[in-house]
């Protein structure tokens, strides 16, 4: 039985003002996301993965507040959260450059410490110390570190301190924008292995925006599919990677590579870049690229269909799978 939605996002919009007319006036609208639905259950990972551009990251920082949306809502608990604001208490954000977002003149135990502090947790420091040290160890670092800079730890530890700093206040969801796609390889799996296990200690919630398909198979038990600011389908993650219904996951998916060389899947190739958001296609936003685009496709936007437990928006697609053309597997 499916868990209860702990965060529900509904039509979800982000645009921004490309170029303005020399009075001020916007020329011209990035539609970074636009319309985009979903829901997380507590305890699950969902996966959202699409080509570089296609609106993931932007998602999640509208999702938990760093934007504010231009149109939509974001429930947490059944409770709508104030549009623009960061409900840093609910929902906290893993980033891609730990790096970047470690303040390098602060120690480590600082930078934890620091949204204890924001939130007045703990009148005591030994008490605010200690939660440091016990954040440290739940990491895998050694609370011995605390008194050191960012700049002495490798970029695995590094994004430690950030999901250490992330899990200060007792967050239920975390989204996760890239957080291994900077780190070594090597390092990848020890990382995505500590938000497996931390998700299981400390019953989290997780939204793991990455590109890795691989691993968005490992990690999630949900996947969403996103392509030029909307999402196309949304399914559990082996129906999904086992039989994709809407043709951009099906192109997605054939590019993974498969270790068993007698495994032989045909990859499909998409013609031409992805379009800008700033001037999306008519209709199917992929009538551009899909390879069985009809004259319908290029007039009529498809709508999200809802199958049960996955949806996809693709006028060929019914519950019995992809009808559009023969040619197409399931
Ligand atoms: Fe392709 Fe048309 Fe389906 Fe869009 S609606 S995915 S263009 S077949």
């Amino acid at each position: 039985m499916m868990a209860e939605k702990l965060l529900e996002v509904k039509n979800l919009k982000k645009h921004f003002v490309a170029s303005r007319s020399f009075f001020g006036r916007p020329t011209s609208i990035l539609k970074a996301v636009d319309g985009v639905s979903f829901s997380l259950h507590k305890g699950e990972t969902l996966g959202l993965v699409g080509e570089s551009g296609c609106g993931k990251s932007t998602t999640g920082r509208t999702v938990i507040g760093l934007y504010e949306p231009t149109e939509g809502e974001v429930y947490f608990d059944g409770q709508k959260l104030d549009p623009g604001k960061f409900a840093e208490d609910k929902i906290q954000m893993i980033f891609q450059d730990p790096y970047a977002c470690l303040n390098p003149r602060m120690t480590v135990g600082d930078i934890i410490g620091e949204p204890l502090d924001i939130h007045h947790v703990y009148d005591n420091p030994r008490d605010r110390m200690a939660r440091v040290y016990e954040l440290l160890n739940l990491v895998g670092l050694n609370p011995e570190q605390a008194n050191r800079f960012p700049h002495e730890f490798s970029g695995g530890q590094r994004q430690r301190i950030g999901i250490a700093r992330a899990l200060a206040i007792n967050p239920q969801v975390i989204i996760c924008d890239e957080p291994i796609s900077a780190l070594d390889v090597s390092i990848q799996a020890q990382v995505v292995n500590l938000l497996s296990r931390l998700q299981k200690e400390l019953g989290l919630t997780y939204l793991f925006i990455a590109h890795d398909l691989a691993m968005v198979r490992y990690i999630s038990q949900r996947v969403a599919v996103m392509y030029l600011g909307k999402l196309v389908e949304v399914a559990d993650t082996e129906d999904l990677y086992e039989h994709p219904l809407h043709p951009y996951t099906q192109a997605l998916l054939s590019a993974i590579p498969v270790p068993d060389p007698d495994n032989k899947k045909e990859r499909i190739h998409l013609d031409g870049e992805l379009p800008s958001p700033i001037d999306p296609p008519d209709g199917c936003r992929f009538c551009t690229r899909c390879p069985y685009a009809t004259e319908r496709c290029r007039t009529e936007e498809p709508v999200m269909k809802d199958f049960g437990n996955r949806r996809c928006a693709c006028h060929y697609v019914d519950e019995t799978g992809f009808h559009g053309q023969k040619t197409v597997k399931h």
